[in-house]
């Protein structure tokens, strides 16, 4: 095995997710022993023991409960009739280092598209980020505008002043990348001292060096206490020592990539829910994440967030 093979974790091949979940039987298995590891099932509207019937499960508590529920009620997969192995296919997709978009999604396992597009948007919820703790050591900051340049638009749709650092017609997106490789992406009003200070603060904590462009907005950062290291990038100044922010620049243009080479195009509404699952991908690519995701929706939404163990640095190859 070479070095890169044994650094990567094996991956959940569509191969096994197809061989090992072919049948509906097995599929509903899977998901009661994630949700339920010691085989009791509890009653999801008041935690009390439920029983087990022809077509789900019920309630022990008869007089007060009467609960009715089978393994898909208050999952994603809830109001769903598509099968679950087809279900669990899409996952496999979903984690691929692109992700998917509905149409070649509604190819692969034979839906519509409209229904591959709920499939998708179920599943994005799924891919929730929690930063870690506080952020310290290294911390590069960033924020680029979403929303195209007005000259490759239909001159009837094109809006004057909306250039630059306007957000008339564009989103922010605030990147805080860790230099350990985590990346947190997140949208915001407008990139005005206040609103990246609300951003910030609970991320990071006093005490990190931190490295930005030379955007006034980042000014209060010494002030609150953070080793501030600003680079003007228009006097040409690109790194300082050590210091450079080249990071968030990579995943901002990995994940234009993600966006326009997937989706081309996604909803102002979604934004936040694509980067989500952007990072996810990002932040564990050399996990296997596929399994770890068909397991966490056996779980009741919200799930709780997702955090994948890091994958272990081999030192010698074997
Ligand atoms: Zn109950």
């Amino acid at each position: 095995m070479t070095k890169k093979q044994a650094k990567r974790q094996t991956p959940t091949t569509l191969t096994d997710v197809q061989r090992s979940f072919k049948a509906e039987r097995s599929c509903k298995t899977h998901l009661e022993r994630q949700r339920w590891p010691d085989k009791i099932p509890i009653c999801i509207y008041c935690q009390k023991p439920a029983f087990k019937t022809a077509t789900g499960y019920k309630c022990t508590d008869r007089k007060t409960c009467k609960g009715i529920f089978n393994i898909r009620t208050g999952t994603i997969y809830e109001k769903s009739n598509v099968p679950l192995p087809k279900w669990f296919t899409a996952i496999h997709y979903a984690t691929r280092k692109r992700g998917i978009n509905s149409i070649e999604l509604a190819n692969e396992i034979g839906v519509t598209q409209k229904t591959a597009y709920r499939m998708l948007e179920q599943i994005r919820k799924l891919f929730r980020q929690v930063p870690p703790k506080q952020m310290r050591d290294i911390i590069s900051i960033d924020e680029k505008y979403f929303g195209g340049l007005e000259k490759w638009k239909n001159e009837v749709d094109r809006i004057g002043g909306t250039q630059g650092r306007s957000t008339k017609t564009k989103i922010p997106v605030i990147c805080i990348y860790h230099w350990s490789g985590y990346t947190h992406l997140r949208i915001a009003k407008n990139a005005k001292a206040v609103t990246l200070k609300m951003i910030i603060k609970p991320l990071v904590k006093p005490g990190t060096i931190v490295i930005t462009d030379s955007l006034k907005s980042y000014n209060w950062l010494t002030k609150a206490g953070y080793l501030h290291v600003s680079l003007n990038h228009k006097a040409g100044e690109m790194a300082r020592g050590c210091f450079h922010n080249n990071y968030p620049e990579n995943v901002f243009h990995h994940l234009n990539r993600f966006i326009r080479g997937t989706f081309l195009h996604v909803n102002k509404q979604n934004l936040q829910q694509y980067l989500d699952w952007f990072c996810f991908l990002f932040n564990n690519h050399k996990q296997d994440k596929c399994l770890a995701l068909i397991n966490l929706s056996a779980q009741i939404l919200p799930t709780p967030a997702i955090i994948l163990p890091v994958a272990k640095k081999v030192k010698k190859a074997a």
